[in-house]
């Protein structure tokens, strides 16, 4: 946890642009932005993954992506929501954190785009996942 670079944001060991922060989020700039106004929102208490967290700190967490998500509804025209979780996911940085993304018209960005497939034994996929809550 210690030589987690967010942690070390949180502590201001590293800077960031930060656009929001209250007692228990922060939320900056993405250092890699697919598109300008791409901002990462996390908790301050340190958390590998979203399944992890205590639902009170996801709670809060939702109410700053949510406050986030409307500034950025206004600094571009629509927003995706987007939070990896664990390597096959996409997952590079170990502490919780949920990507913004202000969206335009023809941005060329495929975020909401992705492949389909069918199954035919769609009942069985229901029971297996239900058996795991
Ligand atoms: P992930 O792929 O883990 O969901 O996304 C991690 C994100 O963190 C990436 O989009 C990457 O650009 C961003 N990132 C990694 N290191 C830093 C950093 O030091 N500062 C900032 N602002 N963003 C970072
Ligand atoms: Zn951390």
């Amino acid at each position: 946890m210690n030589d987690c670079i967010f942690c070390k944001i949180i502590k201001q060991e590293i800077p960031c642009y930060k656009v929001y922060e209250d007692s228990d989020c922060l939320a900056f700039l993405d250092i890699n932005p697919m598109c300008k106004g791409h901002t990462v929102v996390i908790p301050k208490k340190h958390y590998a993954l979203i399944t992890e967290m205590e639902e009170k700190d996801l709670s809060s967490l939702m109410n700053g992506v949510q406050k986030v998500a409307k500034a950025l509804m206004d600094y571009g025209e629509s927003v995706n929501i987007i939070q990896n979780n664990g390597p096959y996911a996409g997952q590079v940085i170990n502490h919780v954190h949920i990507h913004v993304v202000p969206r335009n018209k023809d941005d060329g960005l495929h975020l909401g785009q992705w492949r389909t497939t069918k199954f035919e034994n769609m009942d069985e996929i229901k029971e297996e996942i239900k058996k795991l809550f």
